[in-house]
């Protein structure tokens, strides 16, 4: 069914870069072997999942949607994917999404843009784009993105679905091609929240293998599902309903809060003082993590090498003028000029004791609130091309995202309205590792 909707729906949405449907109809013949023979269900049974170009898939093709990595074929799965393997999930194939994850509208894929499922003209978001839009259009159950910046909860917001990016470290990142090491986080990308507390509990827990997964129990998600909120504590920074967020988004986050009101929770207006210097410390923290990680790209070791080089150096360079698109070599000329002698003290040190401070915003929020709750983006779906020519613009949809990621803290986005047919997502954030109260209350709300 899954594949028999691709081809009715992706010839148009281009939600898909690679297919897996041999493989997939093996394992879906095998999990119904097991099930015959008195095996248990697992989690996720049978489950069809997408999963975003980024995160390996032993052999099957990821490519981050570069050219660089055409022809690369992972010879090992990433943590996550040997996760949803175990609880019996089935992989219909990798989802397009911007070069190496960077951007937010699918326009920096390098072989095609993913459009919106509610309008063809629009931006799925991104750069979670093409994972996004194939929950939106019903080609898959659920699947996975990866969130650096927004990259999650921006799509999700765009399309009209719900998309969680968990606490930093709860989700182990062995396998996710690194952008910037210190902010990636995968995530579910689901139709409900329900859905998402399923694919998280499958995902979640410690992995020897990730320097940096947190040793934490995993909690019941989906026990936790109560319907309850009464007396939650939210706060709504006033910084995220201000100037340059659309009036209606404004409108559908406020509905959203007498809903929660509603239902027995309490609601004030807070601040993050340090939010309107988020999207700059973001663009040099990611970009000087991007320009070490996308080092490693060097026409030797993975991907297209440029042929007929004169020595070495020429290798190098003509393998990646030829192999990265235009805004990745952005970012790595951006991030190389912050990290070099004389410029680090001045850019990326000074952005990482910004990043302290907006982390501070945060707990210092957290002292009296459960949650804080705001849009998720400040407008919804932009036009295809609307953008493309104005990085600042673009950069600036993350306005309300990159805060959180900052923080390393979880949030998910939920739809919330709808603004000229296109979708709004209410982002409802928490504290750290409390993913159980994001997404009670989400589903509460939902
Ligand atoms: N849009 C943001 C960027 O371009 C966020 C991307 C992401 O979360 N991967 O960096």
């Amino acid at each position: 069914a899954s594949f028999q909707r691709i081809g009715q729906t992706d010839a148009s949405i281009q939600a898909f870069l690679t297919l897996n449907e041999e493989e997939a109809q093996k394992a879906a013949n095998e999990l119904d072997k097991q099930l015959q023979e008195g095996g248990e269900r697992g989690l996720l049974f049978g489950l069809p999942a997408g999963i975003k170009d980024n995160i390996v898939t032993e052999g099957l093709r990821t490519t981050c949607a570069s050219q660089f990595l055409s022809n690369y074929d992972p010879i090992y799965d990433a943590t996550v994917v040997k996760k949803l393997k175990a609880a019996q999930s089935v992989t219909i194939g990798k989802l397009n999404m911007d070069e190496f994850a960077m951007g937010g509208s699918n326009e920096n894929s390098s072989f095609y843009p993913t459009r919106n499922p509610w309008s063809l003209d629009h931006v799925p978001g991104g750069s979670s784009g093409g994972s996004a839009a194939s929950v939106a259009a019903g080609q898959v159950y659920f699947s996975l993105g990866s969130d650096t910046g927004g990259s999650i909860r921006q799509p999700a917001a765009y399309c009209g679905i719900v998309g969680l990016k968990p606490t930093y470290g709860l989700v182990s990142r062995f396998g996710l091609v690194a952008f910037a090491s210190s902010l990636d986080q995968i995530g579910p990308l689901t139709k409900n929240v329900e859905d998402s507390a399923y694919v998280l509990q499958a995902i979640a827990g410690y992995d020897a293998s990730d320097s940096t997964s947190a040793k934490v129990e995993v909690p019941d998600y989906i026990g936790q599902l109560s319907g309850d909120v009464k007396g939650l504590r939210i706060g709504v920074p006033k910084e995220y309903l201000g100037a340059g967020i659309d009036p209606q988004v404004r409108e559908a986050v406020l509905a959203a809060l007498k809903q929660f009101e509603d239902l027995g929770a309490t609601w004030e207006e807070v601040s993050l003082p340090h939010t309107e210097y988020a999207v700059a410390t973001y663009y040099l923290l990611a970009s000087s993590e991007a320009s070490s990680n996308l080092a490693r790209f060097d026409g030797v070791r993975y991907g297209v090498r440029a042929d007929n080089p004169d020595n070495l150096l020429e290798l190098y360079r003509k393998s990646r003028s030829q192999g990265f698109g235009p805004e990745v070599k952005r970012r790595i000329m951006l991030g190389t000029y912050a990290l070099s002698s004389g410029y680090y003290d001045a850019y990326y040190l000074k952005a990482q004791k910004v990043r302290t401070l907006i982390k501070q915003d945060f707990d210092n929020v957290f002292e009296s609130y459960d949650l804080i709750i705001g849009p998720t983006a400040p407008t919804p779906a932009f036009r295809i091309g609307e953008q493309v020519g104005d990085p600042l613009t673009m950069y600036l949809n993350d306005i309300c995202t990159i805060p959180v990621s900052l923080a390393g803290i979880p949030a998910i986005s939920v739809p919330c309205g709808f603004s000229g047919g296109l979708p709004i997502g209410l982002q409802i954030i928490g504290k750290a590792f409390d993913e159980s109260t994001v997404l009670r209350a989400a589903h509460a709300y939902e």
